[in-house]
């Protein structure tokens, strides 16, 4: 009672302080965080985002021959990790917040990439695009063993050191 008595004063002095939203614009601070926002140009499909990202909101799927990066903001807690992880840079934070829908699968937002083979055995087992940055950057790996699966790899390393015995 005498905690709310005090408080009287300053809430006087203060005035309206909440906002009659949606009739007025909500504050929207600077460090506010919404939805992100995945660049398809700059993502890889490398799913270091999937795998930061605590409520699991962020998902790679494998649909035929290709890599979905699934971002299901009905699950996503605003809290930023998969910004600051991406190699990439390519997930931006949005101010964006009126994210409600009626339709669940508007809640979906999809990057699409295409999945390569394993020229042994056919499996897909990466995104062309993250497979092609790794052999820019590390000019010791031989074309014919970056084009293998990970087991076709490893069968393949074990046969050349062992002289196929
Ligand atoms: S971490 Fe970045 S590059 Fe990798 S899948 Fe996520 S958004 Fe794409
Ligand atoms: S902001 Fe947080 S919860 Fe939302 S997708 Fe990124 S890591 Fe997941």
């Amino acid at each position: 009672m005498v905690k709310f008595v005090k408080i009287i004063p300053i809430a006087l002095k203060v005035g309206t302080v909440t906002r009659k939203y949606p009739f007025e614009r909500p504050l929207i601070t600077e460090s506010f965080r919404g939805a992100i926002e995945v660049d398809p140009v700059k993502c890889t499909g490398c799913g270091a985002c999937t795998r930061i990202c605590p409520p699991k909101a962020l998902s790679l799927i494998r649909e035929g021959e290709t890599l979905i990066l699934r971002y299901f903001v009905g699950k996503c807690i605003f809290c930023g990790m998969c910004a600051d992880i991406c190699p990439e840079k390519a997930i931006a934070i949005t101010k964006e917040f009126e994210l409600a829908s009626e339709n669940l699968s508007e809640l979906n937002v999809d990057v699409e990439h295409e999945l390569k083979k394993c020229v042994k055995c056919g499996a897909t087992f990466v995104s062309t695009k993250l497979l092609n940055k790794v052999r820019s950057q590390v000019e010791a790996l031989p074309d014919d063993i970056a084009e293998l699966c990970p087991n076709c790899r490893r069968l393949e390393i074990l046969k050349r050191f062992t002289g196929g015995r």
